[in-house]
């Protein structure tokens, strides 16, 4: 939500409705995944999600490091998101700066929830995310990369986690908001769903908009999440017929 006069603020939808890139207000950017990127990471998979690149690596379940974070009943999920400082315009200072931090925190409480974290005690789950170029929406992204990760390595988890931001523009609900959209529109409403339990394990909101929108928001949210699901669920079935070629002689 960027504080800049009106003459400053570009148009984000036309007169036929269309937004800034073309897109109708429920249209995602291209969504690209692949699994199993890393050969040193347990899990990983690499995310471009319109300008967004962004790698997960899953290490674990392993020691807990420091030890005195360890728990009795359950392992740790511990998550990092970085932002590059080459992923933005202008270079970001580096290091974990509050936002990461948050970001952070929030997602591995969202994974947290899916993980059989009680079948690993004393154990943690290391989700590293690093966003390699931004143009918003890049928590959704690192969360959409870090499920299929954490699939790639086997971890046990209920579900897949597909995530998705919401807002606001020009007066209209839309879908994955680029960064013009979420610098100047009138809300961004990140949002991470289970899709086999309809849980949201994820759900934050900057800017305003009605309770009637905000429940047509979540809804447009869930349809969002159950298209970036499906394109999840190929990047792991290709991962798993490039590790069974023979199958096919
Ligand atoms: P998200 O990336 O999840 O949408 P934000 O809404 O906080 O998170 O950020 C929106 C976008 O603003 C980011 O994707 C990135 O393009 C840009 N951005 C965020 N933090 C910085 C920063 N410290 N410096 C420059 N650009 C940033």
């Amino acid at each position: 939500m960027g504080s800049v006069g009106a003459k400053d603020v570009p148009q984000l939808l036309d007169a036929n409705g269309k937004r800034i890139d073309g897109r109708g207000l429920e249209e995602l950017r291209p969504l690209k995944i692949e699994a199993g990127v890393l050969t040193r990471a347990n899990g990983s998979a690499y995310v471009e999600w319109g300008e967004n690149k962004v790698m997960a690596a899953v290490y674990g379940p392993r020691e807990v490091h420091p030890r005195h974070m360890q728990e009795n009943t359950k392992a740790v999920v511990q998550c990092r998101y970085n932002m590059a400082s080459f992923s933005v315009d202008e270079r970001k200072k580096p290091g974990l700066d509050r936002r990461s931090q948050e970001i952070s925190k929030v997602i591995s409480e969202a994974f947290e929830s899916v993980l059989f974290v009680e079948e690993y005690p004393r154990t943690s789950i290391g989700i590293y995310i690093e966003i390699l170029q931004a143009n918003a929406g890049t928590r959704c992204a690192g969360i959409v990369a870090a499920s299929v990760a954490l699939a790639d390595a086997g971890i046990p988890m209920s579900d897949l986690v597909p995530a998705i931001a919401v807002g606001k523009v020009g007066g209209k609900l839309a879908v994955d908001l680029r960064k013009e959209e979420d610098n100047y529109g009138e809300a961004d409403m990140p949002m991470a769903l289970v899709p086999k339990s309809g849980r949201l394990v994820l759900l934050q909101m900057e800017g305003h908009m009605t309770a009637p929108e905000m429940a047509q928001a979540l809804e447009m949210g869930v349809r969002g999440c159950q298209q970036v699901y499906e394109v999840q669920k190929d990047a792991l079935k290709r991962r798993y017929a490039i590790q069974r070629p023979t199958e096919a002689v």
